[in-house]
């Protein structure tokens, strides 16, 4: 039986704890600082809203879960979650136009909610200011949870079952026989371990470093003040009920200013995040004192008044009842941000039996606790939890400089209405390819992601807007989907659909896996067969035990011993270190060696019906349908340039992704360049990339399927080799699933109207009832319709018609066969 140590008694380690008990396990170690009946971390101070929608389905369906849980925690005949709704209100227009698309997320997860009138709003929440709201949304099951309260009560209950709490222990090292963690060591000795678990909140950083793992999130002072009573809400039965429970009020947002308002029995909590950020060091706030109160703990500082100063007098405005009242007491209390504002699940590579659970509000508490206990069970989280694994962030993206600033502007921003393509303007030009100088030139216009500069399009394609013939002309958007948009993607579109266009392909992640064993782990990993002749390139998937996929690559196969991956995310190299290390462990003498050769090396999509004929002014190399079919490479010379050619292509037109080494990335461009103009080349960027990209159907993972999904319902049944004679994470799992007609299936859908567009994760109407969501959307220039991807319920016919609600409209789709383009492939089998 595994031995767990547990570190840290606040919201989340105590529900980890319990959510391990309930799975039957057994031996659990939790140890905490502080005092146990209020160890002051977050939690102990934390007033406990509860706002269920955002716009990840994850975070949603975590919150939704924590809401479940704490209702079903009950002693005395008190809950710890007390349903009082929550309700957010606008006071622009800008704020009421958000709403809707919030209402929106809310269908698309299945939470239920309305957008009300301003009158609604008074009748919901008779303290708001007459003249100001607008408008707003309200979440009949939001509501406070009792933090504290649940976490004593999760103790109490855990105790009984076992677990062993120790307070007063900091754990000071964690130790290791240099491939798994062997305990925790503390100053009343070493605890052993065979699966150590951080809960350490904000104190993070500090735990990780004891395993020379830098955790990306940063510590924050946030605003909370109390109100002396209001005499409007004086002498009521409820206001002697535990904190918590003594509320009638929803709890509510004034997101405008930065704002959130509870009641806590007659007086009025405010939450404000409208101030100067104030970064913390969680090291420099000494040893957890031996008596802990509401007033003294660490994670509580002194309060700011002039930071809250314009929130009191814009509260006072919104709630005129607090004319009659002070401030009575508020903090600067503490906890963690990150780079992306998600939530730091998951383990490094480099060690086993070591996870962290951070940056997790108590919103979100009960649902990430499950999720790693069913991790630890069973291998995998109902819920995907790829947009918080600790391994999603890149290199560049976990040191203190780059935490520090995105942490604090992800504080700035929390509230704010957010495109989303909107950009941070720092830090920026972290990493950029070769061809950067020259894409400059072009007038590239440039998003980030993962610190890559990608050019979105060229300034320089503009005039050929104005030669697009009638049918590839733009039309017109609407305010919102106009934003972060040129219409010179359309004319890059056009050019490659008939010409042809360089795209750099240099962001995409490329891995090399080499070594006697490397062919054995991607046979294991892979749903193809990996014993293939090199020179060959295959796409495939990575699956979970349960059928659901983790990830999806492109395998090139270079020599016997010598694979390329081009992989989605950070955390498939994670992964794919991960299970190398155990792989040689278990089969010494078949080394393998996983090498991140994105940066040193550059690569060009060059696609277009002339592809063809730009190569053939630089080289004679043979990249005729025989010399060089589709899915095979070819290493070559262009232009006295070593290369790889690829024969694939994401936007479904005949070329090659041609790939050098960094060094020479800035020759190949201009060498294609020179040859490319009489043949009519231009640079394209990913705006007119992603649009032709999802009118052959090329799906993107974490996007349009993820760990919840299987081949089969994703449509990637194709990238599964039914005859694989070997085993492979997964198979079983895929034997039983293909038994089943699937009850989802991600769908293709085309706009009726041609012109109104979605940006993704909208909700999907079918026969009138919220039936699925929206994945990704463009608009497809050369089918001449948006274009939207979204799951939908198994039994939905090609031809069907659905709707899509945008900003609160009804857009009328249809469902349509894949691919939308050149469904016989002969654009990219000539
Ligand atoms: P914590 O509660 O901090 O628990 C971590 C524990 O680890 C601590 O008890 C600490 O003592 C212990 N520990 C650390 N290091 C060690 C060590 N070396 N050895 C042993 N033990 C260790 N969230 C919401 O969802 N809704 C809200 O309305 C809300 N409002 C907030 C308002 C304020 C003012 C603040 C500051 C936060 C608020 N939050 C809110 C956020 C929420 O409080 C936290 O995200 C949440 O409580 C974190 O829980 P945790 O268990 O991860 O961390």
């Amino acid at each position: 039986l595994s031995r767990v140590v547990i570190i840290g008694a606040g919201i989340v380690g105590t529900n980890l704890a319990d959510e391990l008990v309930s799975r039957g396990w057994k031996n659990i170690t939790v140890v905490e600082q502080g005092p146990l009946h209020m160890p002051g971390g977050s939690t102990s101070h934390a007033p406990g809203l509860v706002f269920q929608t955002s716009p990840s389905k994850t975070m949603t369906h975590f919150a939704r879960y924590t809401v479940e849980k704490f209702l079903s925690i009950e002693k005395d005949g008190h809950k710890c979650f007390n349903q009082v709704g929550g309700l957010e209100v606008a006071t622009t227009p800008a704020r009421l136009e958000d709403l809707k698309r919030k209402h929106g997320y809310a269908s698309s997860w299945g939470i239920e909610a309305r957008l009300v009138s301003a009158e609604e709003c008074f009748k919901i929440y008779p303290h708001l200011n007459n003249d100001m709201v607008l408008g707003g949304l309200h979440i009949p099951t939001d509501g406070l949870a009792l933090a504290a309260r649940a976490t004593q009560l999760l103790i109490e209950r855990t105790s009984k079952a076992g677990v062993h709490y120790l307070g007063h222990t900091p754990v000071t090292g964690i130790e290791q026989d240099g491939r798994r963690v062997t305990g925790v060591s503390t100053p009343s000795g070493i605890i052993p371990a065979d699966i150590v678990v951080s809960c350490a909140g904000f104190w993070g950083v500090e735990l990780g470093a004891m395993v020379g793992v830098d955790i990306p999130l940063l510590p924050l002072a946030h605003q909370y003040a109390k109100t002396t009573a209001v005499p409007a809400l004086a002498g009521r039965g409820i206001n002697t009920l535990p904190n918590g429970l003594n509320a009638t009020l929803p709890i509510l947002r004034h997101q405008d200013k930065g704002l959130y308002y509870r009641e806590h029995g007659g007086q009025y909590g405010i939450g404000y995040y409208g101030h100067r950020p104030m970064p913390v060091v969680a090291s420099s706030l000494g040893v957890t004192p031996k008596d802990v109160d509401e007033q003294n703990m660490p994670s509580r500082l002194d309060f700011t008044t002039e930071d809250f100063d314009p929130a009191w007098k814009e509260s006072q405005k919104l709630l005129p009842a607090l004319q009659d009242t002070e401030i009575a007491d508020g903090f600067n209390g503490i906890f963690s941000f990150t780079p992306d504002g998600g939530p730091i699940l998951g383990q490094p590579s480099h060690l086993d039996g070591f996870y962290v659970a951070e940056a997790v509000w108590v919103t979100h508490s009960a649902g990430v606790a499950r999720a790693l206990a069913q991790i630890l069970t069973t291998g995998r989280s109902e819920i995907d939890v790829s947009e918080c694994e600790l391994s999603r962030f890149e290199e560049v993206q976990v040191n203190r400089e780059y935490v520090t600033e995105t942490g604090q502007q992800n504080f700035v921003e929390i509230y704010d209405v957010i495109h989303p393509l909107q950009q941070r303007m720092s830090p920026r030009n972290l990493r950029v390819s070769p061809f950067y100088s020259r894409q400059r030139e072009l007038g590239a216009f440039f998003l980030e992601t993962g610190g890559w500069e990608r050019p979105w399009w060229y300034e320089a394609n503009k005039d050929l807007v104005k030669s697009l013939p009638p049918s590839w002309k733009p039309v017109e958007r609407d305010a919102w989907s106009a934003q972060v948009h040129s219409p010179i993607s359309a004319a890059e579109a056009w050019k490659t659909r008939n010409a042809v266009a360089m795209f750099d392909m240099t962001a995409f992640h490329r891995f090399e896996v080499c070594g006697p064993g490397a062919v054995g782990l991607l046979q294991r990993l892979t749903t193809s067969d990996m014993t293939t002749k090199p020179g060959t390139v295959t796409y495939t998937l990575l699956l979970n035990e349960h059928g659901g996929i983790r990830g999806d690559l492109f395998v090139l196969r270079l020599d016997d011993d010598m694979f390329q991956i081009g992989a989605n995310t950070a955390t498939d190299l994670a992964y794919l270190t991960r299970e190398a290390r155990v792989q040689q462990l278990n089969t010494p003498g078949q080394w393998i060696q996983v090498r991140d050769i994105t940066g040193s090396t550059c690569c060009i999509g060059l696609w277009g019906p002339r592809a063809r004929d730009v190569i053939a002014r630089i080289s004679t190399v043979e990249v005729s349908n025989k010399g060089l079919p589709y899915f095979s490479l070819k290493k070559t010379v262009l232009a006295g340039i070593p290369v790889t050619m690829i024969r694939k292509s994401y936007v479904g037109e005949l070329g090659w992704e041609i790939q050098t080494s960094a060094e020479y990335g800035q020759r190949l461009w201009d060498t294609i360049w020179q040859a490319g103009k009489l043949h009519g080349l231009i640079a394209g960027g990913r705006s007119a990339f992603n649009s032709m990209r999802l009118e052959k159907g090329y799906r993107t993972y974490g996007v349009d399927m993820t760990t919840e999904h299987d081949p089969f319902e994703a449509g990637v049944a194709y990238a599964v080799d039914a005859n694989k004679k070997d085993d492979f994470v997964g198979k079983a799992a895929l034997q039983r699933l293909s038994n089943h007609a699937p009850s989802r299936r991600l769908r293709a859908l085309t706009v009726d109207d041609g012109r109104s567009m979605i940006l993704g994760k909208e909700p999907v109407f079918y026969k009138g009832k919220a039936a699925g969501y929206v994945t990704t959307a463009a608009f497809g220039y050369t089918i001449r319709k948006p274009i939207a991807y979204a799951w939908l319920p198994g039994g939905v016919s090609g031809g069907e018609a659905v709707e899509i609600e945008y900003f609160g409209k009804r857009i009328r789709a249809t469902v349509k066969t894949e691919s939308l383009y050149d469904p016989e492939m002969n654009r990219l089998s000539q």
